[in-house]
């Protein structure tokens, strides 16, 4: 049963955060009314010449660097098809000569994913098929917008060194992370600015590769690991049954969670690459690529690293918080928290379960000051949160006079005692209970004070109080 190994190599598509286009001088924004950024060159209108976009070039750069590629003189070649979305015909395109080769990952878990090559290329329109499915075939109408013909892209090439949808996801998602930390990038899947395509064979341990499929265009790690792990299962039984995998490209539904033939290999493209008459070879200068690599912002890995080492201790929230560390700059806050005072796990508590959702970060300083807060008992637990959600409003806001104006006055022992002596008078049986051993009940009394302090009262301070009244 389980004696099949699954092949999987990937090819991810990488749109680079550059100002403008990658041969003219177009804006490059995504959402912007359609067919607003365009210019003759990127319409490929006949005559037009491409200049090649230096940034765009600098930041391919910093991705070989990153992969641990070998960055060499390269060229561009058209790569010719005829595609609506592709208005001159052909798609500019490194081919034998890419930017960037001979790369590899390492994945958290530990794994490592070779690098075939990382080179340049221009993004093409994109087709909106409307009725039917939202694929071209059944599709009513078609509506094409040029804003994103001419967008700088990188693509990524894998060796075929993953062996399940867990890794490859774990790969794409370790990748999206070092294109994001080294700027090449926003990594926004959903809005195709990072897209994959996943080519997937199975074979017994120890025999040659088996037959692959390609399956194109995967928008999100969720669909990349559901579509491999379909396709997988397809091939092996395909071959159990006596049948063989036929090489061809497919789509994968998100509905049905199956994949489907787009085109066989045997109607596949011949591209006629030839090189591209109007640009210079790329020779980027030894000296341009080391003071690239000087500038290197730090990777992932380090950053993790780093932020373990700053902590000790692995708890599953600061795993969860590694797991997004570049994403959202988390290790910046919890450094600067850790740095002003507050405890590490603390920090690393509030970031990993405050912090995870999308929107402005609050900035270090604030992050920080309600930790502090926290950590010093002038806040509970309650109202920091109550405090870091205020602050997605206010990133720079001054975490004491929130609290001030959110109503949070630390409760003094008093007030605790009074309403902790209510909540006992309340409850006599669950206090006997408690007297007589049994400890759960001490949690029913925190719950009992929490409520009728909407949460004002410092956790760790009830705890005490019902503890030293237990005779
Ligand atoms: P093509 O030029 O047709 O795209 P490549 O040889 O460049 O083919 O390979 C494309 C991708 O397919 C690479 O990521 C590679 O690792 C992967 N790949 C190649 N052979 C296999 C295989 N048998 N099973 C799974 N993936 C494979
Ligand atoms: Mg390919
Ligand atoms: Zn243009």
């Amino acid at each position: 049963m389980s004696a099949w190994e699954t092949i999987i190599g990937l090819e991810v598509h990488c749109e680079l955060k550059t100002a403008t286009k990658l041969f003219c001088g177009c804006p490059n924004m995504f959402g912007d009314e359609p067919n607003t950024n365009c210019c003759p060159v990127c319409l490929g209108l006949p005559g037009s010449l491409p200049v090649l976009n230096k940034g765009a070039v600098e930041l391919a750069i910093r991705i070989g660097l990153a992969l641990n590629c070998t960055v060499a003189p390269s060229t561009f070649h058209r790569k010719n098809y005829f595609y609506p979305d592709m208005p001159k015909d052909y798609q500019i395109s490194q081919y034998d000569q890419p930017l960037n080769a001979g790369g590899w990952i390492d994945l958290p878990e530990g794994s490592r994913v070779g690098i075939t090559r990382a080179h340049m290329e221009e993004d093409t329109g994109k087709s909106t098929h409307l009725g039917g499915t939202g694929r071209i075939h059944g599709a009513d109408s078609s509506l094409i917008d040029y804003n994103r013909s001419g967008v700088p892209l990188v693509e990524i090439v894998s060796e075929p060194d993953m062996r399940s949808g867990v890794q490859a996801r774990a790969y794409v998602a370790e990748l999206r992370a070092i294109l994001v930390a080294v700027g090449a990038t926003d990594g926004r899947m959903e809005e195709g600015s990072m897209r994959v395509d996943a080519n997937v064979s199975v074979r017994k341990p120890g025999d040659p590769f088996g037959t692959r499929c390609e399956i194109k265009n995967l928008n999100s790690l969720r669909s990349l690991q559901r579509a491999i792990e379909y396709e997988a299962a397809r091939q092996i039984d395909l071959i159990e049954a006596g049948e063989r995998v036929v090489q061809e490209t497919r789509h994968f539904d998100e509905q049905t969670g199956r994949t489907g033939t787009m085109r066989s290999k045997e109607e596949a493209t011949d591209y006629r690459y030839f090189p591209e008459p109007d640009l210079v070879p790329l020779n980027p200068s030894r000296a341009w690529i080391d003071e690239i690599r000087s500038n290197l912002a730090p990777l992932p890995k380090a950053r993790r690293e780093h932020l373990l080492a700053a902590v000790g201790e692995v708890t599953p929230a600061l795993v969860d918080l590694v797991a997004t560390v570049v994403d959202r700059d988390l290790d910046t806050l919890v450094s600067a928290a850790i740095n002003a005072g507050a405890p590490a796990q603390l920090a690393i508590a509030r970031a990993a379960n405050e912090l995870d959702a999308d929107g402005v970060l609050p900035s270090p300083a604030s992050f920080a000051g309600t930790c502090q807060l926290e950590a010093s008992g002038r806040l509970s637990a309650t109202q920091a949160k109550q405090v870091l959600a205020a602050l997605l409003d206010e990133p720079h806001g001054d975490p004491a006079a929130i609290a001030d104006r959110l109503g949070f006055v630390a409760m003094d022992d008093g007030a605790l005692d009074t309403v902790l002596d209510a909540a006992i008078a309340d409850h006599p049986s669950e206090w006997q209970r408690y007297c007589d051993g049994d400890d759960k009940l001490a949690q029913f009394f925190v719950g009992k004070v929490m409520a009728a302090t909407k949460g004002k009262a410092n956790g760790k301070a009830v705890i005490a109080a019902i503890a030293a009244r237990r005779p």
